[in-house]
């Protein structure tokens, strides 16, 4: 059965759309350059983030995902996000994805930053229930906005108290919800908070 759906709908590379059965294929994977850059406490509350890639070059891959639902990149970015984290973090305390609001979920069928954890040790993942009010989507708003529109989206109601937690999500663009996520965090007790994404901007880039 499976062969005869594989004649009718051919594997193919979410990003080139090129016919394969690897996604991304092996010339996109080729194009890519691997950055592995760290930004020192970027915002307030958040100690440190680590990116893989550029979201200059990596835009295609974060929206397909997103908003094409191209989960066929999941395994391939969460690979990424995987390495970092041996590389980094395997001494962390606890691993979090970045909430999305339930309405979202239920759109969207996946958390991105839920899925981005697939190859991390699963007895340290922790999905917490953070987010406790809609706010509108972040990409509409300026850096200032986005701050307002967080404040208090975020609530921690597990224990994390003395731990260092480990945030992940697909994207760090302005980090308004990264750290608000952190503040959270933090006033709960959490005594350091790090986070691994698979894209970041450049202009946050300060180490
Ligand atoms: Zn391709």
């Amino acid at each position: 059965l499976n062969s005869f759906f594989d004649l009718l709908y051919p594997s193919k590379c979410a990003i080139c759309r090129g016919l394969d059965d690897q996604s991304p294929c092996e010339r996109c994977r080729s194009k890519l350059i691997r950055e592995n850059f760290c930004f020192s406490a970027p915002v307030a509350y958040i100690d440190e983030v680590r990116a893989v890639y550029r979201y200059s070059e990596t835009a295609l891959y974060v929206k397909a995902l997103k908003f094409h639902r191209e989960t066929s990149l999941v395994e391939f970015m969460s690979e990424e996000i995987a390495r970092i984290f041996n590389n980094h973090y395997d001494e962390m305390d606890a691993i979090i994805p970045v909430p999305i609001h339930r309405s979202r979920l239920c759109w969207r069928g996946f958390n991105q930053a839920q899925l981005l954890c697939e190859k991390l040790p699963a007895n340290l993942v922790k999905s917490l229930r953070l987010k406790i009010r809609r706010t509108p989507p972040q990409a509409r708003l300026d850096p200032e906005a986005r701050i307002k529109n967080l404040e208090g989206a975020f609530r921690c109601d597990e224990s994390v108290y003395g731990k260092r937690i480990l945030l992940i999500d697909d994207v760090y663009t302005s980090g308004s919800t990264a750290s608000e996520c952190a503040r959270a965090l933090k006033a709960a007790g959490a005594s350091y908070v790090a986070m691994i994404v698979f894209a970041a901007t450049p202009y946050t880039v300060s180490s």
